[in-house]
């Protein structure tokens, strides 16, 4: 089991994403703007972080850059969930230190198989891995 911070402002996606932790075994906490996800991340210590680009307080982007620089939280792996699907937002969620990547509308099975990789592959000497180029 994994415990997921999801930090996404829109319920239906909160919904779907939630859902679909919980249906595999895994418990998700929810954040609606990015001040609320990096405050709860510093008090729960997820295993992972779901991060939504567009986020009313913030860029998502912006957020992960946050996170990376803080050393309490960096070394929990941020995955992008992004409609973007152009070579160069890749480059940019690469860029801000996200782990990992899902486009919305996020799918079942890639969207679990995308957060297992990336939190196996977590490691204190690993670089960045989170993209298949
Ligand atoms: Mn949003």
């Amino acid at each position: 089991m994994l415990r997921v911070l999801i930090i996404e402002d829109l319920p239906v996606n909160m919904l779907l994403m939630v859902a679909i932790l919980q249906r595999a075994g895994h418990e998700a906490i929810e954040a609606g703007t990015a001040a609320a996800g990096i405050a709860l991340a510093r008090a729960q210590q997820p295993d992972v972080i779901l991060m939504d680009i567009q986020l009313p307080d913030m860029d998502g982007l912006a957020a992960t850059r946050l996170i990376k620089a803080d050393p309490v939280l960096r070394a929990i792996p941020v995955i992008a969930v992004t409609a973007f699907a152009m070579k160069g937002d890749e480059d940019a969620v690469r860029a801000a230190g996200c782990d990992g990547y899902v486009t919305k509308p996020v799918r079942y099975r890639e969207f679990l198989n995308e957060l297992e990789s990336v939190v196996s592959r977590r490691s204190p000497l690993s670089g960045f891995g989170g993209f298949a180029d």
